[in-house]
């Protein structure tokens, strides 16, 4: 499955700002959420829909709407959330799960630590949002987890990614489109993105 990063003007000029250390907190996050919106907007342009009936104020016609309970929208904490306001824009009745991960220091894995999804949620297609996919670790376990729990479809998206991150998803879980703003150029020895635009979860929560 090959990965599709969005080669688009606007979304350069965003994350041009968001790149920037001197953007503050509330543009920051209000930048990852209308990203997110972009990306799902994206990710969804395979969406089945149904015909409806609709009268409008001059005629009867026929339209086509999206059944949102087929989705499930699933972040991986905590920067994941940073995503959720932008994507829920797009399709307000989606079902929310959460998957926490951190790394163990030692092995270096990741390792569950809260892991909430939705009812049915084998019956749905889940987006799975991390803004930063770096290693691909993390992101390649929450997937794992998800398949575990008979999700069939699955589709990732991510603000920034180094080019290890989508091979290393690629290579665990080749049935899973990524979807990606902007592609970076490699990882520092500390597995951060260069250039990036630092540690999402701080810049979106003002932890740092
Ligand atoms: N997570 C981040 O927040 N930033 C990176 O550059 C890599 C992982």
């Amino acid at each position: 499955m090959k990965e599709v990063i969005l080669n688009h003007p606007m979304i350069k000029h965003k994350i041009s700002i968001l790149r920037n250390e001197k953007t503050g907190t509330k543009e920051f996050r209000e930048l990852v959420s209308e990203i997110a919106m972009l990306l799902c907007y994206e990710a969804l342009k395979d969406a089945k829909t149904e015909k409806v009936d609709v009268t409008t104020p001059m005629a009867k016609t026929k339209c086509e709407r999206v059944d949102e309970n087929n989705y499930a929208f699933v972040p991986i904490l905590r920067a994941g959330m940073g995503m959720v306001d932008g994507v829920l824009k797009l399709m307000p009745n989606a079902k929310i799960g959460h998957i926490g991960l951190y790394r163990n220091e030692e092995t270096l894995e990741p390792v569950r630590y809260y892991c909430k999804l939705p009812e049915n949620i084998k019956k749905k297609e889940v987006i799975l949002l991390d803004p930063m996919l770096a290693t691909g670790g993390s992101g390649s376990a929450a997937i794992t987890m998800l398949k575990k729990d008979g999700v069939k479809k699955i589709k990732f998206l991510c603000v920034i990614a180094a080019p290890v991150g989508i091979e290393r998803i690629k290579k665990d879980h080749p049935d899973v489109e990524i979807f990606c703003a902007q592609l970076d150029d490699k990882l520092n020895d500390i597995g951060y993105i260069v250039p990036g635009l630092g540690d999402a979860g701080d810049r979106i929560y003002g932890t740092k």
